[in-house]
């Protein structure tokens, strides 16, 4: 995406300081100078950031403001290493709540919904995030945090929230829960803001059925405020990333070269006004691509489709690689199958054996003629033949 002069303004101003404010620049633009940067040009010509080098800095080496300016943290899951930790001065809660609130306002929701929300709350941005967003909004905000289902449904129905915020398992979990029970009618949902994992169409579209709601997907990531950078409008046709808060490009994962717009690549991210922890191309990880042209809605945010996946999800399978979300699109192809499925891969005698397991409502012969479908849709799509085998509705686990 061009960088505007806007954005390129918000950028060389931080420039100014950010070596003097931050030991983390001062290292890591170490034998650059920052006044140099004079064009977009320019700009696209400084490192990548990474989330190795965020947590070699762990706990607070990250903060570019002394520590009186600091007002809250938030930290990445540490399951893979040590956790990052990102501090946020009031200006980055204020300017998260109003991107939030925007990403309400852009799914037509209003100071009249009441929103239901489930994601956690805690060093996890999630929960906290929807939170903010409903309170500047100005909505009634019902913070449940995950689990005990029975609560759950119990004041949806009672306060009859009108918005559902959740994961996409989460929320077919509890639309799966709601069709069981016929309690349906007793809600008042209208509405899904659903964030924070790649899901296949199939999925959103079950959820939608089985709820009878509209979903507008939420894009975030901890490291940049956290949900609430962009959200999908009423067209439906991709995110819109809040450009006066991010810029973006979307780059050739191996190569780091811009990719021309519309193609898939990885999303890069620099903060425009984040002052606690500034981000400087900041590689996502997050596969995906600009949709061009303009959008419907008439907001002029650029837009992100659908990701494709995360650059370290791909898998390679007898010399082929592949993406989950590739896995996902074969599913919603192949008809008779449903939105659950599984993938494993075993080695057994120096061979890759891979086999695609799905649950469907098909029994006897029109379940082996769905079976041979979807391993010759498999084959065409990404290039090798699966193991196709259907189980019954509701065999596999959910995450
Ligand atoms: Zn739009």
């Amino acid at each position: 995406m061009e960088l505007t002069d806007e954005q390129f303004g918000l950028i060389t101003e931080q420039f100014k300081t950010l070596k003097d404010r931050s030991a983390f620049y001062a290292r890591k633009f170490e034998g650059i100078d920052l006044s140099d940067v004079r064009t977009p040009d320019d700009f696209r010509k400084l490192p990548f950031s990474e989330k190795a080098d965020l947590r070699e800095v762990y706990p607070l080496g990250l903060a570019a403001v002394p520590e009186e300016k600091i007002v809250r943290i938030h930290s990445s899951s540490g399951t893979t290493g040590t956790p990052v930790v990102i501090p946020y001065t009031q200006k980055d809660v204020d300017g998260w709540a109003t991107m939030f609130a925007r990403c309400y306002e852009t799914a037509g929701i209003t100071t009249t919904d009441r929103i239901h929300i489930t994601p956690g709350y805690g060093l996890w941005t999630a929960g906290i995030g929807f939170q903010l967003g409903a309170e500047r909004l100005g909505a009634m905000a019902v913070p449940l945090g995950p689990g005990n289902t029975e609560k759950q449904l119990r004041m949806m129905e009672d306060l009859q929230s009108t918005v559902l915020c959740a994961t996409s398992s989460y929320a077919l979990l509890l639309a799966e829960v709601i069709a069981e029970r016929g309690i349906r009618d007793k809600l008042a949902l209208k509405k899904g803001v659903i964030g924070s994992e790649r899901w296949g169409e199939k999925m959103r579209r079950r959820i939608e059925d089985e709820l009878g709601i509209e979903i507008f997907d939420i894009y975030g990531l901890t490291e940049i405020y956290g949900p609430g950078i962009g959200i999908s409008c009423s067209a439906h046709d991709g995110m819109h990333l809040w450009s006066d808060f991010v810029y973006a490009e979307i780059v050739d994962q191996v190569t780091g070269e811009p990719v021309p717009d519309g193609e898939v690549g990885e999303l890069v991210l620099t903060t425009l006004r984040k002052e606690g922890a500034p981000l400087i191309r900041y590689r996502t990880h997050d596969l995906t691509r600009f949709i061009p042209g303009d959008c419907p809605c008439g907001l002029k945010h650029p837009r992100i489709d659908t990701l494709v996946g995360r650059t370290d999800d791909m898998f390679k399978v007898k010399g082929v690689n592949m993406f989950p979300a590739q896995v996902e699109e074969v599913i919603a192809i192949t008809s008779g199958t449903s939105s659950e499925y599984q993938v494993m891969i075993e080695h057994i005698m120096g061979r890759d054996v891979l086999t695609v397991l799905f649950e469907t409502d098909l029994t006897g012969e029109d379940r082996e003629r769905c079976e041979e479908e979807l391993a010759m849709i498999f084959k065409a799509k990404i290039g090798c033949t699966p193991e196709a085998k259907g189980v019954p509705m509701g065999e596999l686990p959910r995450s």
